[in-house]
């Protein structure tokens, strides 16, 4: 099995190194991030299994982190680093969808076995993310590249799945028509960029209840598309797909 990938977000340097160190002992692959801000770009480009996650951050909080990350990133797990005192962001950010946390000072082996622990229980989770995503009523089976909208197949073009499903795996972030053109059709190709909005309006009339008012298949004016997994995956307990 490939080392899983570790993010910790952290700004404090010499707390970072150590748990870095630590992480890396038990067989980790590491990434560090100093601010909230360099954590998410990291997650779009790495997409770690677990994230490390300070609640005391310059900037975005750590607080803000997590429920970006419950929001978009279901799939990712995270346990909190807290100071003693900090019972109430504790809780917030149990709340908010933290797996797990560890109040500072802590002893290195705590965090490798909590990190670990939550590791095993998320991981089917994480697999069935790669397998398969449910959003709303919809459900993307990725092995047999098929859709279903209230348990009944969906007829797509292999390029109309090849476009959801490449939105889908990055719910919430929005792509320009050429990052799309780019990933779906291929950096060669040389057609009208307004492909794009054809599949895109294809896929609304194929999904969304009304293709006018989507839910999923969103348009940010001016930049490009995203994918809303839509409001009821965001609280504690149905957020995973
Ligand atoms: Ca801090």
């Amino acid at each position: 099995m490939d080392r899983e990938l570790l993010l910790i977000i952290e700004d404090e340097e010499a707390i970072a190194e150590f748990v870095r160190l630590n992480l890396e002992r038990a067989g980790f692959r590491v990434v560090c991030a100093a601010s909230g801000e360099e954590g998410l770009a990291l997650v779009r480009r790495e997409t770690p299994a677990l994230i490390v996650l300070d609640l005391r951050l310059p900037g975005m909080d750590g607080l803000e982190v997590c429920r970006h990350l419950r929001r978009f990133h279901p799939e990712i797990a995270v346990v909190m680093l807290t100071a003693r005192g900090q019972a109430l962001d504790r809780v917030r950010g149990l709340e908010l969808g933290a797996d797990d946390y560890v109040t500072k000072p802590f002893d290195p082996r705590e965090l490798v076995a909590r990190v670990q622990a939550v590791l095993r229980r998320t991981r089917p989770e994480r697999e069935a993310a790669r397998e398969e995503r449910r959003f709303g009523r919809l459900h993307l089976d990725l092995r047999r590249r098929r859709v279903r909208k209230d348990g009944r197949t969906v007829e797509l073009t292999p390029r109309e799945f090849e476009l959801l499903a490449f939105l889908a795996g990055r719910p919430g972030r929005v792509f320009s028509r050429d990052e799309l053109l780019d990933a779906v059709w291929g950096p060669d190709y040389e057609g009208d960029p307004k492909t794009v909005d054809v599949h895109i309006h294809r896929l609304r009339e194929k999904l969304e209840d009304d293709p006018a008012r989507p839910v999923h298949l969103q348009t940010a004016w001016g930049v490009g598309y995203y994918l809303d997994p839509g409001g009821e995956e965001g609280g504690p307990g149905s957020r995973r797909f």
